[in-house]
């Protein structure tokens, strides 16, 4: 308890400029690898706190690493940045109003998450320092989680080869330790090439890479009836071939997101979507060239861990929101419905209450929904134990990826919970840094895990952080 009590007054000194951080974040909203500023900014951070600064991780000019302390185990604590498009809001108010602009915001967070991890890791800096432990801390600044799969091309470049334990959150509607579950993705472009002619004129000497794409987007919704029921297929159309429908598309482009409970499930499924594309090139006499884009694996859990940092929330108890806050938080709910708000608590695996915001911890035995999204931690927890928390920040019901999230982002609120869960994220880290067994019991968990499942980058080698994604 006395160890809590410390490394929660270190992260309290120190609240003030990572909120201002993650305010100023949220001002400059950007996306995937094109997070200079906010890089800048968290660079800019690391030094003033006194860390030892890494640019240009893996060689992705966005991505930083910062450590303090020397000897020991490294713990790492990962952040992020990123923004999305098209979820620009003004702050504070219940009501859509995009600013102008390039009309991206911070739909998803990442401006809390980045300076929670970064505050939590500041903390255990001076938590080593004041107690003459041995042990190092690092902050890892991702970049890039919205599609861009950063921690994936880190991890394949060994930047977490020597991390002993990883731990970081994600911002939610409620405070408790993320399920270890997630989709393994993969982005793959395919492209299609065919032949140019007159539409009217010549249509019988024009071989169409457009209908090569309709035919395959066809072909992949006719397999979802036979495919697992958990696994994800989406696809957005990155070439149509061009504006004249007189003349025959030579070319046509179709960006697929295939997702599936595991990487091997995923590579079977793969297949299957690239069969697909194979034939719709066959049957148009055109020809098709895969190329991946980014892929990330599903989740690996770690018991000791999430049962460590479950305590340390049991322990703080769910952050102090007051009546103002949930004020704001009615007035964000009254703009979502009643299905937004059930479906919620239905993920978090809680029961429905008229509650604005998160007034209790998630049990661990809470039966929560799986997560189908993805996230790139996913290899990250493949490589070291990892352990993620989900920070209340937000009204429960807000969605993600909506302009309700980006409207809370600087709200005391969400200033509240990104303090809550850096406590939650330090007093984990202190846990690990001070108890050999508790370490001993998360590596010796992870082994078991991966000496029955050895992990496998699903990167191919031959592709490259895609950090042109941003021009
Ligand atoms: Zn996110």
């Amino acid at each position: 308890m006395q160890n809590a009590e410390q490394i929660w007054s270190l992260v309290e000194a120190k609240q003030e400029p990572f909120t201002q951080l993650s305010d100023r974040v949220w001002g400059t909203p950007e996306l995937c690898y094109g997070e200079f500023q906010s890089c800048a900014a968290h660079t800019e951070m690391l030094q003033a706190q006194g860390f030892r600064v890494t640019k240009d991780v893996a060689g992705i000019p966005t991505a930083v690493v910062g450590e303090a302390g020397e000897g020991g185990p490294v713990i790492a604590i990962l952040g992020e940045y990123d923004a999305l498009p098209g979820l620009s809001q003004e702050a504070g108010v219940a009501e859509h109003r995009p600013l102008p602009g390039n009309g991206f915001g911070h739909g998803c967070g990442h401006n809390l998450l980045g300076s929670a991890s970064l505050l939590a890791a500041t903390a255990v800096k001076d938590y080593l320092a004041k107690n003459g432990i041995k042990g190092r801390v690092r902050y890892y600044g991702c970049p890039a989680e919205e599609g861009g799969a950063a921690k994936g091309f880190m991890a394949r470049a060994g930047a977490f080869a020597d991390v002993d334990v990883a731990i970081t959150w994600h911002p939610s509607a409620f405070a408790g330790v993320y399920e270890p579950v997630s989709l393994a993705n993969t982005r793959i472009d395919f492209s299609f090439t065919g032949r140019a002619s007159h539409a009217a004129a010549a249509p019988h000497l024009g071989r169409s890479a457009l209908d090569a794409v309709e035919l395959m987007n066809v072909g992949v919704n006719y397999m979802r009836e036979h495919m697992p029921s958990d696994a994800r297929v989406h696809y957005a159309l990155l070439d149509a071939g061009g504006i004249a429908p007189n003349v025959v598309q030579a070319h046509a482009k179709v960006r697929y997101l295939i997702r599936a409970r595991n990487l091997p499930e995923l590579t079977r499924l793969i297949e299957r979507v690239r069969k697909i594309a194979d034939g719709a090139a066959l049957m148009t006499e055109t020809s098709v060239q895969a190329q991946v884009v980014s892929a990330v694996s599903n989740l690996l859990g770690n018991a000791p861990l999430e049962r460590a940092m479950h305590d340390n929330l049991e322990r703080l108890g769910p952050p102090p929101f007051d009546e103002a806050d949930r004020a704001f938080a009615r007035k964000i709910q009254s703009t979502l419905s009643e299905e937004d708000i059930e479906s919620s608590f239905r993920r978090a695996g809680m029961p429905m209450r008229d509650v604005p915001l998160c007034d209790e911890v998630i049990p661990m035995d809470a039966k929560s929904a799986p997560m189908m999204g993805s996230t790139d931690v996913g290899d990250v927890s493949w490589v070291v134990p990892t352990v993620q928390a989900r920070g209340a920040t937000y009204a429960i019901g807000t969605p993600g990826h909506s302009w309700q999230l980006t409207a809370q982002g600087k709200m005391p609120a969400a200033h509240k919970g990104m303090v809550h869960v850096a406590k939650v994220m330090a007093g984990t880290a202190v846990d690990v840094l001070r108890d050999e067994v508790l370490l001993a019991r998360a590596k010796a968990d992870h082994q078991a895990k991966v000496s029955r499942t050895p992990y496998v980058c699903p990167l191919p080698d031959e592709i490259d952080p895609p950090i042109q994604m941003s021009a």
